[in-house]
């Protein structure tokens, strides 16, 4: 057992007390969205009731006020990550703004055609979709490493695709569908040995994994405020400072200027080049209380409890499929190291009603195809059920999953 009191982390979070289809709600949909403690919520609501100003610009209180907290959260994001400096932190609405931000602004600028990036088959759209469309439009070529069935990479093959026409490597730190774990120091270090730049989707790493970005000498890094207990709308690009002062700005407006004149307009030092326009002042600021919540509990302490989770779903399904036969349950994502992600399906039942019937129980899980197309296709699937386990989940909330899906073997879907 954990020695962390999670009846005490629950009730931190008062969503999850309440009565969905007359049963107490079991939410197991955490890589979707995790919920927000009380101390998020409020901030935001003490932001706009006591601090709102626009920031940066003012001359008054309420904007120097909002600007110290604006920028306080861009300190905790800077520690959170280990970064070496807090302008390296650039806020953007979330992991899909922040690759798209590279792929328009390093991509548009460094890619040259027969250049090569390199991603992965286990990446979400928003990690593929951005360099299809700047490899289209400069000539360069998309390189996709493949998948092994038990859902890990095919490092053998990764090494085997670098090449001195490697300019980038994209590829998440943790899948989103299987959970898998990826082994970013090796990808890091090869993509190196080549001198291509590495940027790691961490999306799922950001509330499961310890994050140092200097140690592992990431060049790029995404994060989603909403994943790691903030509030949507939220995220962040780190990117070596180096990086990011060769880049153009992404788009053009206040803030991101030094100097305008009708001929020509100077740039904004980093991250202010980045970030064009009023940013998403309250939830930033309401952000920073999601950083001390998760560095209160501890990473260790998180990855602990979330193991324990997940080992006690997998051994259920096990046992399940001893009493009911092996084929009654299909796991999808077996690789050794994961976070707590588990993807399913119930034979014989489309994802899309299995997750109806656990609805119908109270528990929250996602259905289909988890942005993440390609993955599908490799599995020959059109989707999974996938349940993902935050901290505040409990062993009776696990037991509750099993216990429903137990109850639909061998039952019509309706
Ligand atoms: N990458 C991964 C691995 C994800 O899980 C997600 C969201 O599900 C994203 C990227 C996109 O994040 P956002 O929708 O917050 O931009």
């Amino acid at each position: 057992m954990s020695d962390l009191n999670i009846q005490h982390i629950r009730s931190l979070f008062p969503i999850l007390h309440q009565e969905v289809n007359k049963h107490p709600l079991v939410y197991l949909d955490n890589a979707a969205t995790t919920q927000k403690p009380l101390s998020v919520i409020e901030a935001l609501q003490t932001y706009y009731q006591l601090d709102n100003a626009n920031i940066h610009r003012g001359a008054h209180t309420l904007a120097d006020r909002a600007t110290g907290m604006f920028e306080d959260t861009r300190k905790a994001v800077k520690q959170f990550i280990h970064a070496a400096e807090a302008e390296e932190c650039i806020f953007t609405k979330g992991v899909t703004e922040s690759i798209n931000l590279v792929a328009q602004t390093w991509g548009r600028k460094f890619l040259n055609a027969g250049d090569e990036i390199i991603i992965s088959y286990l990446e979400h759209h928003s990690n593929i979709v951005p360099w299809q469309m700047i490899c289209e439009e400069k000539g360069a070529v998309l390189k996709v490493i493949p998948v092994l069935p038990n859902g890990t990479l095919d490092m053998d093959a990764y090494h085997q695709l670098l090449s001195d026409r490697t300019k980038l490597v994209a590829c998440t730190w943790a899948s989103n569908a299987l959970g898998t774990i990826n082994p970013v120091k090796e990808i890091i270090e090869a993509a190196h040995a080549y001198h291509a730049f590495v940027l790691l989707d961490g999306a799922q790493a950001g509330s499961h994994l310890e994050i140092d970005v200097q140690a592992l000498d990431i060049d790029f890094l995404t994060l989603s405020s909403h994943k790691l207990y903030g509030p949507t709308g939220v995220g962040v690009l780190y990117g070596k400072r180096a990086l990011l002062e060769m880049m153009p700005p992404y788009q053009g407006g206040g803030e991101m200027i030094k100097e305008v004149s009708f001929e020509h307009t100077t740039y904004n030092e980093i991250p202010f080049k980045f970030e064009a326009g009023t940013p998403n002042i309250g939830d930033v600021i309401a952000f920073k209380q999601a950083i001390t919540f998760v560095n209160n509990i501890g990473k260790s302490n998180i990855i602990k409890h979330e193991n324990l989770l997940l080992q006690h779903f997998t051994s259920g399904i096990h046992k399940l499929n001893q009493t009911f036969g092996s084929e009654q349950i299909a796991l999808y994502g077996t690789a050794a190291d994961k976070v707590a992600v588990q993807s399913f399906i119930v034979k014989g039942k489309h994802p899309f009603d299995t997750g109806m019937m656990l609805d119908a129980r109270g528990i929250a899980v996602r259905t289909g195809h988890h942005c993440t197309q390609p993955l599908m296709r490799f599995f020959d699937i059109e989707g999974t059920v996938r349940a993902s386990f935050a901290i505040y989940n409990t062993l009776e909330e696990v037991d509750i999953l099993v216990e429903a899906i137990r109850n639909m073997i061998h039952k019509p879907a309706f």
